[in-house]
């Protein structure tokens, strides 16, 4: 007991802010609450952790808003890439006008699950011929990356008989700004310069191929409404000149995503009604050579991140240096965003809570997962409800990328478990 008198002073440690919990999971009884239970009862239900849970209510929700908000005009496209958990992407075909897709993988999948070949389209860098060759067999819209892809598509169109559906996706001069991960603007692995679109789209009529439109996407996670509108009236202008430069009407705009939701302690969400109305007004004075254009915009994390959420258990509590870790049985290896490590330059803290608050107590705790890394840090230094052994851990936004955007098989864990509530499909 005399080396109790030798132990130094206790540090002073300053907690770290974190981000907002998402509305739609309402504190009840001192429990946080999904679906209208417990994720305690839930957790009990499933009988495993860690988990996502998905709620598929607030998807409704959330594409009702963006409906509401926007000209009725303007398709609702989802990127399944953000969550293709089967039931999940199922719910997301029945809401949305389109899914959008990166793979042939992910086409295979939104066939399985009931989309439409003509509601779908394909992005992304590097497809292969056997990727190709089962989009024009489909009848899916390839947006081209290059006019090496575009050469590929007409030889295979070719070959099968099949006109291919052509979008070109175009490599805009300008970037949306204030977004997390920039996709346009300079030298890009993605979409083709803008002055070389009306070259490729004349060669690719003139060789049969059947031109859709334009695929301009300038960003993603951006949360400032001003620059997603303003992002938004300069692609329509951008296709507006292209198409004149062609000489032919687009028959389809996609004018890209980029709406962000709020991760980190003082982000705000999207003002939907400054998008909606800007775009209003644009529809409303339309280049003529736009007039008869269908418009859609592509989002992912917007309409799936904030409608989940990830639940782990805490296996260990332990003290170092005078600082709390609670050890939990879930970790990077399913929710690599979460840990600071998918893309951004300074780890910062998601929204976190304990899912039973015990007694009002509060501590200032390091929330770690189970990987022998020390990146594997889900809340660093946050104030949370005292918890034990044994308590359940929720990291909010956890609905887009998360299960399949994380390291999975790094150190043989296994997979957490899905579920979607609230799921009318499986009633
Ligand atoms: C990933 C991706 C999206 C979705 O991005 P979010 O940030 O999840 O909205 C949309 N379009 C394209 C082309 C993408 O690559």
């Amino acid at each position: 007991m005399s080396g109790d008198t030798n132990m130094p002073a206790e540090k002073q440690i300053k907690p770290k802010a974190f981000g907002p919990v998402s509305k739609g999971y309402p504190l009840i009884d001192g429990k946080i609450h999904i679906a209208g239970r417990a994720v305690e009862d839930w957790i009990g239900e499933i009988g495993q952790t860690p988990a996502f849970l998905y709620d598929a209510a607030l998807l409704d929700q959330r594409v009702t808003d963006l409906r509401a908000a926007m000209p009725e005009r303007l398709a609702i496209h989802y990127a399944m890439k953000a969550n293709p958990f089967a039931p999940f992407l199922r719910h997301m075909i029945g809401l949305c006008d389109g899914i959008d897709l990166a793979s042939g993988g992910e086409l295979e999948m939104a066939l399985d699950n009931g989309a439409q070949p003509s509601h779908m389209s394909f992005a992304g860098p590097a497809k292969t011929d056997a990727e190709l060759k089962l989009a024009i067999k489909k009848g899916v819209t390839i947006n081209l990356e290059s006019e090496g892809e575009a050469e590929r598509c007409l030889a295979i169109g070719h070959s099968l008989g099949i006109k291919p559906r052509l979008a070109v996706r175009v490599n805009p001069d300008f970037d949306l700004r204030g977004s997390g991960m920039r996709m346009g603007g300079g030298a890009k692995a993605f979409g083709v310069d803008q002055e070389r679109v009306p070259g490729l789209v004349r060669h690719i009529i003139a060789a049969g191929a059947h031109w859709r439109g334009f695929h301009i996407y300038a960003g993603s996670q951006s949360l400032d409404s001003d620059a997603l509108a303003e992002t938004q009236a300069k692609t329509i202008a951008l296709a507006a000149q292209l198409a004149n430069a062609i000489g032919v009407a687009p028959e389809h705009i996609n004018l890209g995503g980029g709406f962000g939701i709020p991760y980190f302690a003082k982000d705000k969400p999207v003002d939907l009604n400054i998008i909606g109305e800007k775009l209003k007004r644009q529809f409303s004075n339309l280049p003529v050579i736009l007039k008869d254009c269908k418009f859609a915009i592509e989002l992912g994390r917007y309409l799936a991140g904030e409608a989940g959420i990830y639940v782990t258990r805490i296996i260990d509590k332990k003290i170092s240096h005078g600082e709390i870790f609670l050890a939990c049985d879930g970790g990077l290896h399913h929710q690599l965003a979460a840990s600071g490590n998918f893309g951004t330059v300074v780890r910062r803290n998601y929204p976190i809570a304990m899912a039973s608050q015990r007694d009002g107590a509060e501590e200032i705790v390091n929330i770690v997962g189970c990987l022998c890394t020390p990146l594997d840090r889900l809340g660093d230094r946050v104030l949370l409800s005292r918890a034990e052994v044994g308590d359940l851990v929720i990291i909010f936004c956890a609905g887009a990328y998360g299960a399949s955007a994380s390291p999975v098989n790094f150190l043989g864990h296994g997979p957490a478990a899905e579920i979607l509530l609230n799921d009318k499909n499986d009633q």
